[in-house]
């Protein structure tokens, strides 16, 4: 068992992240390679928050938000308002643009923006698909309940239920709210997990696990979580890759040589661009 502790980053204009992953002591869980804690944050009415158009390839983002709102726009022309307990599944295959910005109706305004924002790497064979955009209404993400706990079930199959959200290699991604003290059990031969706390805490074997940081656990292994009453905390998991992934800014791949075109082709021009954007964040230097 590896506990991460996230790094804090200010991504400008008031939006503060916790990323979790990739994190030195753990690069992956199953295909996560990156998770985002964005927030709580309240932005006031001056402060810009918006994330302007940038590229990706080999991924797909997760994002799931627990207060606030976003515009996602794409450079396959997708154009979609998420809002919490909503999905959206973008996959950049071979290359998408996309930007996340305050929609218009919340412009010049307080608002709080708190959500998780990952980067599912794409599993060999399917790294160079072409690119799509998903999104799940909340009615649509199962939920399991009972006197202990609270769980959205957003991705993959477990606990009894099953999400419709179309995944590109085996995973789960569970919500969860802990109405009272209780064990959950994680064991899939095959799987990675990881438990991240949003608040509250939880203990594996003697091991306290605190708000904003996370456990990840061998694969296979059979873990006891123990919760604490009015926890909120997520679980991911999923398979691991035979094969490693670079990460480089926003581009992940398995080969150097497809990251570097990707950087060139942003840096001409020639990348897919999100219509009716002019904006875009210029590559790194
Ligand atoms: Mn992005």
């Amino acid at each position: 068992m590896i506990q991460v502790i996230g790094t804090e980053h200010n991504l400008g204009g008031g939006l503060i992240v916790r990323r979790i992953l990739p994190n030195r002591r753990k690069r992956m869980v199953g295909p996560f390679t990156f998770l985002d804690h964005m927030g709580p944050v309240t932005a006031a009415p001056n402060q810009n928050t918006d994330v302007r158009p940038h590229p990706h390839i080999g991924l797909s983002t997760l994002t799931y938000l627990f207060d606030g709102k976003m515009f996602h726009r794409d450079s396959i022309g997708s154009e979609q308002l998420i809002v919490p307990g909503e999905v959206n599944w973008m996959t950049a295959g071979k290359g998408i643009s996309h930007s996340e910005r305050t929609p218009s109706s919340l412009k010049n305004m307080s608002r709080n923006l708190h959500g998780l924002q990952f980067w599912v790497a794409l599993p060999d064979g399917k790294e160079e698909i072409d690119p799509h955009f998903e999104h799940y209404k909340q009615d649509e993400i199962p939920i399991v309940e009972d006197d202990e706990k609270r769980i959205n079930l957003v991705c993959g199959e477990a606990f009894g239920v099953k999400s419709p959200v179309r995944t590109t290699s085996p995973l789960i991604f569970a919500d969860v709210v802990a109405k009272r003290n209780h064990m959950i059990k994680l064991f899939s031969p095959k799987f990675e997990f990881a438990v991240y706390m949003i608040t509250g805490d939880a203990e594996v074997d003697g091991e306290k696990l605190s708000s904003q940081s996370m456990f990840a656990f061998d694969q296979g292994s059979s873990t006891r979580l123990n919760i604490k009453e009015g926890s909120k905390f997520v679980i991911i998991g999923g398979e691991p890759f035979q094969t490693s992934r670079h990460i480089w800014w926003n581009l992940v791949s398995s080969s150097r040589e497809k990251i570097e075109e990707a950087k060139q082709s942003w840096k001409d021009g020639t990348f897919p661009m999100v219509p009716g954007e002019t904006e875009f964040i210029p590559l790194p230097e």
